[in-house]
């Protein structure tokens, strides 16, 4: 009988690794192998595939600040949307599958940056802050904080002038340079690759002196409208309700009373997370 069952057995132990193997390769969303997790830049380019760019080639995906209405809030344009608008603005990650980048303005912010980093912190989750100048020459600690965790920073000017495209490229750059001078001086060796315009004016000639300080322009896909206080329920909802692979989330850690922003932040980060959602930088 012993015989008898030896054979037997090593079939079915056989069988059962071809079974299961086959589970594992048939059970094979590409997203699964999306680890969740810090997604420091260098880490997040090789697991995750890059999207063609057509910068310089087809329609603005969001129309800049003046030249028309921008979509309604917690929605997206119709696709397909080129990753890189016909000005060079980025509007998504530029990676496929399912990631999302959150982008936070206007900080740091004694109060709602910390509270930020706290939630970021415990679910493991990179993210994306556009810093103004004056902010940062304010609470230089914040700046090192969010640079020592992980997350990217984005060059916001100096002062936040929502007419930056009026003014002259001098006043442009020295709004650039300035801030960058106080984000290295709060974090030094801490590099910016980002360049958001203040209200989202972004334009020609904006983004011309940006890319001329090796800075990508930023845009984002979809805008929680945060900043008009429609109450963390309704941010949630923007956000779980128009998410999309490769969206730039815009969210606000400053500029006012963020406290329902971040009273959205964990149900957003949490619901991402089980959708399968991959928190990343945008590409450059
Ligand atoms: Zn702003």
């Amino acid at each position: 009988v012993a015989q008898l069952w030896r054979p037997i057995a090593l079939a079915g132990v056989v069988a059962a690794l071809v079974f299961s193997a086959a589970m594992r390769g048939g059970d094979d969303p590409a997203d699964a192998q999306l680890a969740v997790g810090p997604t420091a830049e260098s880490t997040a380019e090789p697991t995750v595939e890059r999207v063609a760019i057509s910068r310089g080639s087809g329609k603005a995906f969001v129309p800049v600040s003046g030249a028309g209405p921008r979509p309604p809030a917690g929605t997206v344009a119709s696709p397909p949307a080129p990753a890189v608008d016909d000005i060079g603005t980025r509007r998504l990650t530029g990676y496929v599958r399912l990631n999302v980048a959150l982008t936070f303005d206007d900080g740091p912010h004694p109060e709602y940056t910390p509270a930020v980093l706290a939630i970021l912190r415990e679910h493991g989750v990179t993210a994306t802050f556009c810093v103004v100048g004056a902010q940062v020459q304010s609470y230089p600690d914040l700046v090192r904080e969010i640079a020592a965790d992980g997350h990217a920073l984005c060059n916001h000017t100096v002062t936040h002038d929502t007419k930056l495209p009026n003014k002259d490229e001098a006043t442009i750059a020295a709004e650039l340079a300035d801030t960058h001078e106080a984000i290295v001086a709060a974090a030094p060796g801490t590099e910016v690759h980002y360049f958001r315009a203040p209200g989202g004016n972004f334009a020609g000639n904006v983004n011309a002196v940006a890319e001329a300080h090796g800075l990508t322009p930023l845009g984002w896909s979809l805008d929680t409208e945060d900043w008009r206080k429609p109450g963390a329920d309704t941010i949630r909802d923007r956000v779980i309700g128009g998410i999309h692979p490769g969206a730039i989330v815009l969210i606000h850690d400053g500029g006012g009373d963020r406290s329902a922003s971040v009273a959205a932040l964990p149900a957003i980060v949490t619901t991402l997370l089980d959708e399968g959602y991959r928190f990343v930088v945008p590409s450059r």
